[in-house]
């Protein structure tokens, strides 16, 4: 068997420039972990089956990596993160003080039609607040979500923001079960919004229903007051829907506060998750037309496992992240030394400079192949190492070492523990 047939379809190699991007994305959440108060946690990746079929929406349980395992249980590979993190939170953080502010990263499996952006296996950062249906948690998501992009660089974003309560509360004031309205809401979701009528238009009152989702629909605007203005007007006779409105309106008036901007209100708009019940938002960068980052708020999925809390929060893409990002954002390897021993009688200093210098944090490469001299050099240069220190014959006897500044080219002779103190300036810092 060849080796490039050895990757199944839609599961990639991460190679190494490709991996620092994303990790430099997972340590833009990590900090965001810190600064928001979010605590790290991790799940299994292996679920079962019924942790899925509760709430997460026909589109992703059509999806799932499902099997039996060899105790004979239905199992899946988790195709998101949430419903596992509300089954930890569930389970095991009761006694935990209110509000519980949980983060993470995490690969998710989905078998989807692999594409530009849409992967087999993927990673997810989140966020998630347990514990409280104030519009400021909202609000703070979305906050988190806007700094996200500007803490990557990246500017050319928007918000689009939508409300799957105001939705709700049309089709239950129209006596909708919610069985067909999370049908409807899939549907709408996916913009097939022909088969959402065909679904409402049998039912008693289901010709009103279309006739205000239709009206909800056309009101999409970058201008969040025109847009609530627009939907009150829809929404008159219907004070459910009023109330779910004006909860979106506080949301995003605490979130401009905040600094958040380039909101699209879409009061059309429905997520492929069938928990939402609140405020749902993704996240766009303009020219990718695939969203980095969704969420919203989700207040009964934590009663369906067994602890009635709401819950608000939002998982960027990490991956799509990564292809929003510019090619300059991506860090490189910084090695700072690169030590070379032409001879054998070399080797004791260059293990007792490595070890000197890695000790105080100094990311230092050891050549071990004795090759000659200008393919070290180049070596060194394709890693972008700083300096190089070389040991040749006249080092070891003189026991000192010749460091050359791989940026001007000069070298100079210096004794090893000359060589620690210039370099140590540049050590790594502890996390
Ligand atoms: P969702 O759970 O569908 O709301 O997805 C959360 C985030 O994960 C999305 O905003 C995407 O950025 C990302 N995502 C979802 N599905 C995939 C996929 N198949 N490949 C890569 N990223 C994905």
């Amino acid at each position: 068997m060849r080796g490039d047939s050895l990757t199944l379809r839609g599961m990639r190699n991460l190679l190494p420039d490709e991996k620092a991007k994303l990790n430099r994305i997972e340590s833009e959440i990590r900090r965001l972990f810190k600064i928001y108060g979010f605590q790290e946690v991790e799940t299994p990746t292996i679920e079962p089956l019924e942790l899925f079929e509760l709430k997460s929406g026909e589109e992703i349980r059509h999806r799932m990596y499902r099997f039996t395992d060899l105790g004979g249980r239905e199992v899946v590979l988790r195709p998101e993160a949430t419903a596992s993190i509300v089954k930890l939170v569930v389970q095991e953080m009761r006694s935990a003080p209110l509000p519980i502010k949980i983060g993470y990263v995490l690969n998710a499996f989905r078998y989807d039609e692999p594409q530009y952006g849409r992967y087999r296996e993927f990673k997810q950062g989140g966020f998630e607040i347990f514990g409280t249906k104030s519009p400021m948690a909202d609000a703070e998501i979305l906050e988190i979500s806007s700094r996200l992009m500007e803490g990557l660089g990246i500017k050319d974003y928007y918000i689009k923001i939508g409300h799957e309560g105001v939705l709700r509360a049309v089709l239950t004031n129209l006596n909708v079960e919610e069985s067909v309205q999370d049908r409807v809401l899939g549907l709408i979701d996916k913009e097939r919004l022909t088969e959402a009528f065909e679904i409402l238009g049998p039912l008693p009152k289901g010709g009103e229903a279309i006739s205000i989702i239709r009206s909800l629909w056309e009101i999409k605007s970058r201008d969040p007051d025109e847009a609530v203005r627009k939907a009150g007007e829809v929404l008159k006779d219907v004070p459910e829907a009023c109330d779910q409105l004006e909860n979106l309106r506080e949301i995003i008036e605490l979130a401009k506060a905040s600094g958040v901007s380039g909101f699209l209100v879409d009061m059309g708009f429905a997520r492929g998750l069938d928990y939402y019940t609140g405020m749902i938002f993704e996240v766009y960068v303009k020219d990718l037309k695939i969203a980095v980052n969704g969420g919203g708020r989700y207040d009964k999925l934590a009663g369906l496992l067994g602890w009635d809390i709401p819950a608000v929060g939002c998982a960027p893409g990490i991956d799509r992240l990564s292809l929003a990002m510019d090619e300059e954002a991506v860090p490189r390897d910084n090695l700072v030394c690169m030590i070379v021993s032409m001879v054998k009688e070399g080797d004791i200093l260059a293990a007792s400079l490595a070890g000197m210098l890695r000790m105080k944090g100094v990311p230092t490469l050891v050549d071990y192949t004795r090759r000659d001299i200008s393919k070290a050099l180049s070596y060194a240069s394709k890693r972008s190492v700083k300096y190089v220190a070389l040991i040749g014959g006249r080092e070891v006897e003189a026991n000192t070492v010749a460091l050359k500044n791989m940026e001007t080219g000069s070298q100079e002779e210096l004794k090893i523990q000359q060589v620690v103190e210039k370099l140590s300036s540049h050590s790594l810092q502890r996390l």
